[in-house]
């Protein structure tokens, strides 16, 4: 069976082939392959679809660091920060308010050059990185 979603009822992700080679993966850092089906993370900031993407192999580190209290110390693409708002969470659909304590997840290792980052409610976090390390298999 092919499942398209790595967390079951969470749209947000999915496994989808990459098409770029100039999109690094949120956890490592190293640029992604393209023509590998990956996980995709998408986020929709002000009308504006962002995606990241996280290599199948990488989601169970990143699972892991976003179960602890710093995960921005395990990954310089991981902050922890207040959020400007105007977005709903990576893992729960709800509203992320202005100044609302968030997890942020960002492509500071792209070669392209706009920024992009989604966010995830920092209550969110160890929940999610939980589900995170048991995907559905693709
Ligand atoms: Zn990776
Ligand atoms: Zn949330």
């Amino acid at each position: 069976m092919f499942a398209k979603h790595p967390i079951l009822g969470n749209v947000k992700i999915e496994w989808k082939k990459c098409q770029t080679k100039n999109q690094a993966c949120v956890w490592c850092g190293e640029l992604m392959d393209k023509g590998f089906h990956e996980a995709m993370l998408t986020q929709e900031v002000k009308g504006k679809k962002v995606n990241l993407w996280v290599h199948a192999g990488c989601l169970y580190s990143l699972g892991e660091a976003l179960q602890t209290d710093h995960p921005q110390m395990m990954c310089s693409r991981i902050k922890k920060n207040k959020s400007a708002g105007g977005i709903k969470c990576l893992h729960c659909d709800e509203a992320i308010r202005k100044n609302a304590r968030v997890v942020t997840l960002d492509n500071s290792s792209d070669h392209i050059k706009m920024a992009k980052s989604i966010q995830i409610h920092e209550d969110c976090s160890s929940d999610f990185g939980h589900r995170l390390q048991n995907p559905i298999v693709k």
